[in-house]
């Protein structure tokens, strides 16, 4: 789907490999499924396969292209590799090299409608579809943000036999299973064609509604939200919001309780040890994140009061007010000790590294209590300021 040649200004030429298969797999559906029908009834297996390949190729995906390829949030063994590479091409996005450099692009320069490949910015349709009906509007596919993959002997593998790759997986498997569960135009129909769509349009929802419909937060410095009927849909990948301000952790759904399916497998897989150094971001991190945008949401809520506010109202402005500047004290302490603590690395004394971890781990910890602390109170805050404003 990709082009290599350079366009004037203006609308980049159409780009027919991926067109033909964006819109031509819904119609050949509309048409081929209707018509066998009429003739056969679809088995339970073919049914059944609908289901795990359509998993097996979104995991592909999210476990595969997004989680270890582009943002390289763990490692995995070579055959968890190879087979989430196969899982990956059976899914029909492109090589795993060309989708992981649009991704990037995609992190470093959300909602740019110039620079983001996908901008939620630019509509429902073109952050869903439409960006992958044209080239780029450069022209150029550009792998320089791919360093690390040009170097993968696999992922260029996938990206130099891409298109026999392809035919091989989505003709191959599904006749495959067609023949060993003796329906094979069943399984060809709906283990084929109708999940290659399915599974189209489950990642494409993370470019489009995961950035319009849900929750922010962490941050809401982009569009990304967090969505948890979308996370069902998407293997998880509906906690957009926190994935966003940390693209870097294996986790998009970052609470254990989380319906992050992507997450377990690539955790399952590290306690047999096919994967290992699974990324987490800091839990203080986190925390803190969340934390300002508690206090953000706290004095939008107080601004909706205006000026004629009572006595309670403009009591709470100042707590919240006070509460914060206690949160940014906390803050600029937490800083410091991490200051000290890389400062300590450079001297390398051992003796005095050592004491000193004694000492931050205690500092550290009692500025985290601090931090839930203030949570709470915050959170009690906002709802004494829900039930205020409920009897305005
Ligand atoms: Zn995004
Ligand atoms: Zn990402």
């Amino acid at each position: 789907m990709s082009s290599e040649t350079i366009t004037p200004k203006g609308k980049a030429p159409i780009n027919w490999p991926g067109t033909i298969v964006l819109l031509g797999t819904p119609l050949a559906a509309l048409i081929l499924i209707p018509l066998y029908t009429y003739s056969h009834d679809f088995s339970v297996a073919a049914w059944v396969s609908f289901v795990l390949l359509l998993a097996m190729s979104s995991l592909g995906i999210t476990a595969g292209y997004h989680r270890l390829w582009a943002h390289r949030t763990y490692e995995a063994s070579l055959p968890v590799r190879i087979a989430l590479m196969i899982a990956g091409t059976f899914a029909i996005q492109n090589s795993i090299l060309y989708w992981s450099s649009g991704h990037r692009v995609h992190h470093r320069h959300v909602d740019d409608i110039e620079r983001d490949p996908y901008s939620a910015k630019k509509g429902f349709w073109y952050s869903h579809i439409g960006w992958m009906l044209r080239d780029y509007p450069s022209g150029e596919t550009d792998y320089k943000n791919v360093p690390d993959l040009l170097d993968d002997k696999l992922v260029m593998f996938q990206h130099n036999y891409y298109i026999p790759l392809v035919l091989l997986t989505n003709l191959g498997i599904p006749a495959l299973v067609g023949w060993a569960v003796g329906d094979l135009w069943g399984v060809m129909l709906l283990g084929g064609l109708l999940r290659l769509i399915a599974s189209h349009h489950v990642t494409f929802f993370i470019n489009s509604l995961c950035h319009m419909w849900g929750k922010r937060p962490y941050t809401d410095e982009n569009t990304a939200r967090d969505n948890f009927w979308l996370a069902i849909f998407t293997w998880g990948e509906g906690y957009h919001n926190y994935h966003h301000i940390f693209q870097y952790d294996y986790r998009n759904g970052v609470k254990w309780w989380q319906y992050d399916p992507t997450k377990w497998l690539i955790w399952s897989l590290s306690t047999v040890g096919l994967t290992k150094n699974l990324r987490r971001i800091p839990s203080f991190n986190i925390k803190r994140a969340e934390l300002a945008m508690k206090f953000k949401y706290a004095e939008k809520n107080l601004a909706i009061f205006g000026h004629n506010v009572n006595e309670d109202i403009a009591q709470m402005k100042l707590k919240i007010a006070d509460e914060y500047e206690t949160f940014t004290h906390t803050l600029n302490e937490w800083a410091k000790l991490r200051e000290q603590e890389l400062q300590a690395k450079k001297v390398a004394v051992a003796e005095r590294i050592h004491q000193m971890d004694i000492k931050l781990k205690q500092e550290f910890h009692a500025v985290e209590q601090n931090l839930i602390e203030q949570s709470q109170r915050v959170e009690l805050m906002l709802r004494s300021l829900r039930k205020e404003a409920k009897r305005i």
